[in-house]
């Protein structure tokens, strides 16, 4: 079978494998593509590029950026970018020193409640990537402060923690249009964190995000539930929207997650591939396969 993964994560952000390990790994599972999806970062693309390439796996290159949205949380993702834009490189360094500046004060709240963590031990966990709370969880772990990573999120740094900091992020209308002005496609991850009350209410924000040129919807998801994934296909069918689906694959943070497995049983084929290649670079989101 021709699978593929569609949301996968480097220690270019929050992964623990690097980007050419990650390739390896797709290799070993025998998929036939991988997309690159670090959270607000291209910067493992390169790198996951090369090693497809030696590797015999096709590496979409591509991003999940964070998108302003309350209660929950909004995850843009984009598919076939070009990773050499500079616009879109200027637009990523905004984040980064979003993250430069609130990671710090994370620690600081930390330090405050009497935890002994510094930033350098974070930043050591990160591997060199991207730096994120689930690395801050990491810290917490191995110093024996919470027992789990899911308990360091909701002891101290959940969006509802006492330790939580919050940052920067693009509007979605703009984390579209900075992904479409790229050459990429946008899809909507994992729907469900968006916290929406309703059906009704996930449809009036699908309205606008695919007004703003939305062309993908993440169907299948390890922690879509069959009446999640029910209602993301009928939605999706609804709008016009091509079904992705992925892992969300983070290397030993998220050990229970398999490359290409997106639910219990249940795998992407390639052709979906073929869809948002025929959609990218078209800078209008939208076109043949999806309507
Ligand atoms: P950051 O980008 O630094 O804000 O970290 C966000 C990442 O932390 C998400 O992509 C998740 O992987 C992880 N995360 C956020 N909230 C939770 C939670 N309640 N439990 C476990 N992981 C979480
Ligand atoms: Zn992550
Ligand atoms: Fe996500
Ligand atoms: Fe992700």
């Amino acid at each position: 079978m021709d699978s593929v993964d569609l949301h996968v994560h480097s220690t270019a952000s929050d992964g623990s494998l690097t980007p050419r390990q990650v390739v390896a790994e797709a290799k070993a599972q025998g998929l036939r593509a991988l997309a690159l999806t670090d959270h607000d970062t291209i910067d493992g693309l390169a790198e996951a590029l090369t090693a497809g390439c030696a590797l015999g796996v096709e590496v979409i290159p591509g991003i999940e950026i964070s998108a302003h949205h309350e209660p929950g949380s909004m995850h843009i993702l984009g598919y076939f970018l070009d990773h050499g834009s500079p616009q879109l490189e200027a637009q990523l360094r905004i984040l980064k020193q979003a993250r430069a500046d609130r990671n710090p004060q994370i620690v600081a709240k930390l330090q405050k409640m009497g935890l002994a963590i510094t930033l350098a031990e974070v930043q050591q966990a990160s591997g060199g990537g991207q730096v994120g709370r689930p690395h801050i969880a990491q810290v917490l772990v191995r110093k024996g402060y919470v027992a789990t990573f899911q308990e360091a999120f909701e002891r101290y740094i959940g969006n509802h923690g006492p330790a939580y900091v919050s940052k920067f992020r693009f509007p979605p209308q703009e984390a579209i249009a900075m992904i479409r002005a790229a050459g990429g496609v946008a899809g909507l991850a994992h729907p469900f964190t968006l916290e929406y009350s309703s059906s009704g209410h996930l449809r009036q924000i699908l309205t606008q995000l695919v007004s703003w040129g939305l062309a993908a919807l993440e169907v299948y998801y390890p922690e879509h539930t069959p009446e999640n994934q029910e209602l993301y296909r009928h939605l999706a069918q609804e709008f016009g929207l091509l079904m992705t689906g992925g892992s969300d694959y983070h290397g030993a943070i998220k050990p229970e997650i398999r490359l290409g497995q997106v639910g219990p049983g249940q795998t992407v084929g390639y052709e979906i591939v073929e869809k948002l290649k025929a959609l990218a670079g078209r800078g209008e989101g939208r076109g043949e396969e999806g309507r």
